[in-house]
């Protein structure tokens, strides 16, 4: 089997004829390197046993590669024009749904349902705006999605990989840490696309874990805690923690040994358990504590 099925022609370029002009609030910045495609969808490892769901299709650049490789597709693309020309390249093939509309509003679990046994990869050059909200969908989906793999921009990149006590660690670090082994691929300049963005990319893999690399027992907990303790990054810890059960700083300190002088940024995911396990017990019992 071929490994590319070409559209007609270039979309791009018959879009642009007909005064097609790419929307900056919806992130269209369309990759113009055909070897970086391939890099993304190799990475992806999509097979014929693969429901990719791939967000943006766009003007098509790594749909093209996916078509002759997985098993099926939905692709959710918000640009009705762009959608309406997918279609038209792509709509003689069973196995690729081209859907007109925002992923955001896409019935996930009944996506997951009916992948069946199929393993569900995410497969996206992700419009900027949308970042966050889908790393949350990632998060609330995990169980049902095998692995993902994305191009963000590079400072977002740096954010999800980054080491306790940098600046680019936050809240979202370390929660996705919990959930995903993120693995940061390659860098991918901003000259690779048109309209050119102001900044680099990178793609990323996310594979969920098998088990989470630390044991707590309320993960809820221990994302409320995260999110508290970069609230306010300059503060120190007992500030957050006394936010979320007043007067426990002290007991959660003696508990684990962690100086809550210290501010979250610093913690690595391992202290945050700790610190989310001693913070469920104290509000499970507070008298003893008393
Ligand atoms: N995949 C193509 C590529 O690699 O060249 C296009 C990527 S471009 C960065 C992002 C695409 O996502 C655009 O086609 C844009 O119209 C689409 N998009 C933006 N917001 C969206 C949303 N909420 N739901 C679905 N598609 C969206």
């Amino acid at each position: 089997m071929s490994t590319v099925v070409d559209p007609p022609e270039d979309l791009l370029a018959s879009l642009r004829k007909s005064a097609f002009r790419p929307s900056r609030t919806r992130g269209q910045h369309f990759l113009n390197d055909p070897s970086i495609a391939r890099r993304i969808v190799e990475a992806a490892g999509v097979t014929n046993r693969t429901h990719v769901l791939e967000i943006g299709p766009g003007t098509g650049a790594l749909t093209r590669h996916l078509v002759a490789r997985a098993g099926s597709i939905t692709a959710v693309e918000i640009d009705e024009r762009l959608a309406r020309v997918l279609r038209e390249a792509y709509g003689r093939y069973d196995h690729v749904d081209i859907l007109h509309g925002d992923v955001l509003d896409l019935n996930l679990s009944d996506l997951v349902e009916s992948s069946g046994e199929a393993e569900l990869v995410l497969v996206a050059n992700l419009p900027y705006g949308i970042t966050g909200p889908v790393l949350d969908r990632l998060i609330t989906y995990r169980g049902g999605i095998t692995r993902a793999v994305i191009m963000v921009q590079h400072e977002v990149g740096g954010r999800l990989t980054a080491s306790p006590g940098t600046k680019a660690y936050g809240a979202i670090t370390a929660i996705m840490a919990y959930h995903y082994d993120v693995a940061s691929l390659f860098r991918v300049g901003s000259d690779r696309f048109v309209p050119r963005p102001a900044v680099d990319s990178v793609v990323l893999r996310l594979a969920p874990h098998d088990r989470p690399p630390v044991d707590v027992r309320d993960a809820a907990l221990l994302t409320v805690l995260i999110k508290a303790a970069f609230q306010h990054r300059r503060k120190m810890l007992h500030h957050a923690v006394n936010r979320l059960a007043p007067g426990s700083a002290g007991h959660l300190s003696d508990r684990t040994g962690i100086n809550l002088k210290r501010r979250g940024e610093t913690l690595d995911l391992g202290e945050f358990a700790a610190l989310a396990d001693a913070l469920r017990d104290y509000r499970d019992n507070p008298r003893d504590h008393s």
